[in-house]
């Protein structure tokens, strides 16, 4: 198969796939070094949380997000360990709310109170509960007029530059929106104009068509993008034009619980670190949410990416979707 330039749909943003240097699922298992793991002192095991730095607390109950326990502990002591999933400051934020040059805020999303348990391993009520609490955050912090962009993401694995083993996400909110996203917004306002129509809602109708479809139930689909950016990129949207993560119903978050668990699985077997991202502009009401897994392997970039920009990217996002679906 001959190399090709592929357009990232209505962006101006190109891909060279390049299959006829494909690896094949085993040639990409990433050679992972562990993440140097601090055990004896890890500081999202509940054992180590302080009070002041803890927000919320998430239980079992799904849609039922529970206060910190105020007032059952002081001080440095420990807290209440009953939760499933818990908040927290971020300790070393680039953004705060007291800076006017680098307005914002920045929390920590602990996905388990069990220091060892992988995060693909959550099981689906659990992965639902982390959509809820997902959505939970965006409403509390886009309270703060002042911010207009939030993004919620996770790391996971050496390369992807998770820091600490025990299971996290990151949310991070400014009052800036990233130029971008700004730029996927005009593009995707001047689709809408031209079309009549929302260019994710095309896209997503017409991948789960072809070849590149990863999953699909009635509410959920995924696919490999056309021009993916990173081996065994996948984007995840719910069929309803939703515009945010706080906008989907609790069984739109039950099928994303069970895509997502379908998608990561997969990448285990390859051990492959991962980013995902959830985009969330708070000024604009009618984006069509999505979460969007890069896989962090052995893509590294070389010169053409860091000189001109061009990403070459040696597995189809066809071979990628094929392996998803096996
Ligand atoms: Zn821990
Ligand atoms: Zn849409």
């Amino acid at each position: 198969m001959l190399s090709e330039y592929r357009k990232q749909y209505f962006l101006n943003k190109y891909v060279l796939i390049t299959p006829g240097r494909a690896k094949r699922p085993h040639e990409i298992l990433e050679q992972s070094h562990e993440v140097v793991d601090t055990d004896f002192k890890c500081d999202f095991c509940p054992e180590s949380l302080k009070k002041e730095e803890l927000i919320k607390t998430y239980g079992n109950a799904v849609g039922a997000p529970q206060k910190a326990p105020a007032g059952k502990t002081t001080g440095l002591k420990t807290l209440d360990k009953s939760w499933s999933m818990a908040i927290l400051k971020n300790k070393f934020p680039a953004v705060t709310p007291d800076n006017n040059k680098a307005y914002g805020v920045q929390e920590i999303v602990i996905e388990t109170p069990n220091h060892h348990q992988k995060f693909s391993d959550l099981d689906e009520k659990n992965l639902t509960l982390y959509f809820e609490v997902l959505a939970d955050r965006l409403i509390e912090i886009s309270k703060d007029k002042k911010i207009e962009y939030v993004l919620e993401f996770k790391n996971h694995g050496s390369k992807a530059g998770a820091s600490i083993k025990h299971e996290h996400s990151q949310i991070f909110a400014t009052n800036i929106l990233p130029p971008d996203i700004l730029e996927e917004l005009k593009l995707a306002q001047h689709y809408k104009v031209e079309h009549n129509a929302c260019p994710y809602c095309d896209i997503l109708k017409n991948e789960l068509k072809g070849e590149r479809k990863i999953w699909e139930d009635k509410l959920v689909g995924a696919f490999a993008p056309i021009a993916p950016e990173y081996h065994y990129e996948a984007w995840i949207f719910t069929k309803r034009h939703a515009d945010n993560i706080s906008l989907t119903t609790t069984k739109e978050k039950e099928s994303l619980a069970k895509c997502l668990k379908h998608i990561l699985g997969k990448l285990d077997l390859l051990n492959i670190s991962y980013n995902f991202f959830l985009h969330q502009v708070v000024s604009y009401s009618d984006q069509h949410f999505y979460l969007k897994i890069q896989p962090r392997d052995t893509n590294i970039w070389g010169g053409v990416e860091l000189g001109s920009g061009l990403v070459i990217n040696s597995v189809s996002p066809e071979a990628a979707a094929k392996y998803y679906c096996q």
